[in-house]
């Protein structure tokens, strides 16, 4: 398939290079004049999707993605699909997504979960909206870049799942390390608590696969000293993209703007930049209020 791939950084490049190792014929643009071994470099974002069958963009945000799709939709062959793999706010992704079906374009919003690790492995999820033959087309390029691609409806959906899916993991992941912080203090070792809720019903992924105590539960980024993993930054960007949509919808949604201002009370006034979300448990450990 020809593709043109814009946005070729920690996620993007990978993602690319994985297309083309599997004998696709891409062509990837980045405003920062990156270039990734096997993909032909373009000049500019409409050079790099000219002709092609597909167009994927992996770009930090909605205002970008609004500019780089006024820059591309024009220059796209009708009929192909513009595949936007970027985490954004669920208004950019419906409103590019309009831009690009007035076109003549299918449009897929589908962000990932997996991370980098994720993308270098071709491993990744995809959480999919858009048009059931879009999504057809895509399905082979989601094989190569994925292990799962599900299909969760209209443009936006893809978003919105990512999104809810995010705020359930900020939240769980906070109350996990409180949780860990307040166990200490009444005296339980740190084992034991885990041998008990992985098992019960406080049960979740932030506690049985990614546990935030270090020496606990299977190998996480706190047996790396908190190393990223998943960066607090990324988890607070994605929880006010859920507040975003949660005012946008009229969403009661108390926890999740909760966890939205501690991560960034983390990461903006605290030590949380550059450190795995999984840190809040050493920032329970300080006691640190309000
Ligand atoms: P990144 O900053 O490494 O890459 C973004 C790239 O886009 C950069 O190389 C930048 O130069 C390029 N870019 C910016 N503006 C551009 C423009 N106008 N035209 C062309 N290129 C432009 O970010 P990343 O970590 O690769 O993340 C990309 C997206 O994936 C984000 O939306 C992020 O939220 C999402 N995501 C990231 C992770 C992760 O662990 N890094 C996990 C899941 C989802």
């Amino acid at each position: 398939m020809k593709i043109g791939f814009i946005g070729l950084g920690n996620m993007g490049g990978p993602m690319a290079a994985n297309l083309a190792k599997a004998g696709h014929d891409v062509t990837g643009f980045d405003a920062a004049g990156v270039t990734i071994e096997g993909v032909t470099p373009a000049a500019s974002a409409e050079e790099a999707v000219k002709g092609a069958q597909v167009a994927i963009t992996m770009l930090p945000n909605g205002k970008i993605l609004r500019s780089v799709a006024d820059q591309i939709i024009p220059a796209m062959d009708k009929g192909a699909v513009f595949l936007d793999c970027s985490t954004v706010d669920v208004d950019s992704a419906r409103a590019v997504a309009e831009q690009a079906q007035t076109a003549g374009l299918s449009a897929l919003d589908a962000p990932v979960s997996g991370g980098v690790g994720g993308a270098q492995g071709g491993t990744l999820t995809f959480m999919v909206g858009g048009d059931e033959a879009g999504f057809n087309t895509a399905k082979e390029l989601f094989d190569i870049m994925g292990q799962k691609a599900v299909h969760c409806g209209p443009s936006g959906n893809g978003q919105a799942a990512k999104i809810c899916n995010n705020m359930i993991l900020g939240a769980t992941m906070i109350v996990t390390c409180e949780a860990f912080a307040l166990a200490d203090k009444l005296g339980l070792d740190r084992q034991a608590m885990f041998d008990v809720v992985s098992t019960s019903s406080g049960q979740s992924w932030s506690m049985n696969t990614y546990c935030p105590a270090p020496g606990v539960g299977p190998s996480s980024p706190s047996d790396n000293d908190y190393k990223p993993g998943f960066a607090a930054e990324l988890m607070l960007k994605d929880l006010r993209l859920a507040q975003e949509a949660a005012s946008s919808a009229d969403a009661d949604t108390p926890i999740g703007e909760a966890a939205m201002k501690l991560y960034a009370q983390f990461v903006e006034d605290e030590d949380g930049l550059g450190r795995d979300f999984s840190a809040m448990l050493p920032r329970f450990e300080k006691r640190t209020r309000n």
